[in-house]
């Protein structure tokens, strides 16, 4: 390992948000899930979430452009139980959805703790895991289709987020407590 890796390495790191995530809820195409955490990393998010319909190992390919080695991915056997793990940690979950009632999504705070709620290719979040949510956001859509593609719609929503931590220095200093700073730094210097 050179000097200038480990060096871009520490810097990364160093701007790793463990208080912003995203849970995806049944996104089953590996060209959305890679898409997903490839923008995951370039705003700068540690530990990704997803409960996988398979309930298998979610599957990456080519359009992660390696973002997967960078981005932890933490898969929960439901998703009633990742809801309540993110709640414990102190998130607001905030489900994405196309409804009259949603919030537009740049009305939310997100340098709060906040987890990114996004559903299905097909169905979009369940009217159950809504309910679970600390409320709904949408991105206003004024064309002809109805939705955005999932990937397409993360990464409208987490540029924002990331626009907001930047305004809020969010950037400029370890956020990571040390152990885990420490922990994270060596499994990355191993890849
Ligand atoms: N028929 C589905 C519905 O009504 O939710 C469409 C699903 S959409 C193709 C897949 C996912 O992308 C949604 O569950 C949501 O997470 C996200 N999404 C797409 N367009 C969105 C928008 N305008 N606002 C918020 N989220 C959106």
């Amino acid at each position: 390992m050179t000097e200038a890796r480990r060096r871009r390495i520490e810097e990364v790191l160093r701007r790793r948000q463990p208080d912003l995530t995203v849970l995806l809820e049944n996104v089953h195409k590996p060209h959305n899930l890679s898409a997903i955490l490839r923008t995951c990393d370039a705003v700068g998010i540690l530990e990704a979430h997803a409960v996988n319909p398979t309930g298998g190992v979610p599957t990456f390919n080519e359009t992660s452009g390696g973002s997967h080695k960078w981005v932890y991915l933490r898969v929960h056997p439901s998703i009633q139980e990742a809801i309540s793990f993110l709640k414990e940690k102190g998130f607001r979950v905030y489900a994405t959805a196309l409804r009259e009632d949603a919030l537009d999504f740049r009305e939310v705070d997100y340098t709060q703790p906040t987890a990114i709620l996004l559903g299905a290719e097909k169905w979009g979040v369940s009217e159950e895991t809504l309910a679970l949510s600390h409320g709904a956001i949408k991105i206003p859509m004024l064309g002809m289709v109805q939705s955005l593609n999932v990937s397409v719609a993360a990464a409208v929503i987490l540029f924002e987020a990331q626009r907001q931590r930047l305004k809020a220095g969010l950037y400029e200093h370890p956020r990571l407590d040390p152990e885990l700073y420490q922990r994270v730094l060596e499994d990355w210097l191993r890849k």
